[in-house]
């Protein structure tokens, strides 16, 4: 397997048509919905997905839940939410590192290979891009570090402001 660092790639596409194993979603406690890429995930899987997102009777910020991807290309969609950025002293960095580690836990647990990342909490939630960067890249790599099941994982950047977030915290 080759080293960490060399299994994240910095994506900048739509991930609603990303062709990998399972798309997390950056959504909300209620897990029904709403803007940004949860609104784009829900209508490119179609309404199968909001129904089966009603069984799973919400998510803590922090926690991730797996359903599957209907009419995307990826088979599965892991639901995980953000916190909502409130200066930083609430326990923000915590619950965003916990979204990328158990979204990838969860992935494991199903058997992905292949998965792609929004840039939780970084829209309407305001994490500041750079910060929630460095703790997406730290939390990957070292996950990575410690599990050689997952191959590829997608840091998609919708805007240039991302992408230029993800090389600095990647280093590049
Ligand atoms: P949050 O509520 O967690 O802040 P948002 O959906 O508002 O979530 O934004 C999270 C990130 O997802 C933002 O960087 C936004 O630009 C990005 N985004 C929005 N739509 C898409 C999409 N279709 N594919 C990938 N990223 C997207």
């Amino acid at each position: 397997m080759s080293a960490n660092s060399s299994r994240i790639q910095i994506v900048a596409e739509d991930i609603t048509q990303l062709r990998v194993d399972a798309i997390v979603n950056a959504a909300n406690r209620s897990l029904l919905g709403g803007g940004g890429v949860d609104g784009a995930i829900h209508r490119a899987a179609g309404p199968e997905l909001l129904a089966e997102c009603r069984t799973l009777g919400g998510c803590e910020t922090g926690q991730a839940k797996l359903t599957r991807g209907y009419r995307l290309p990826a088979r599965w969609v892991i639901h995980t939410v953000g916190p909502i950025w409130q200066g930083g002293d609430r326990g923000e960095p915590e619950l965003l590192a916990a979204c990328y580690r158990n979204s990838l836990r969860v992935a494991v647990e199903q058997g992905v290979r292949t998965i792609a990342f929004p840039a939780i909490s970084c829209g309407v939630y305001g994490y500041p891009l750079d910060q929630a960067a460095q703790i997406a890249v730290r939390e990957v790599r070292s996950f990575l570090a410690g599990d050689d099941r997952i191959q590829i994982v997608d840091l998609v950047c919708f805007g240039g402001e991302v992408r230029q977030a993800y090389e600095q915290a990647m280093g590049t």
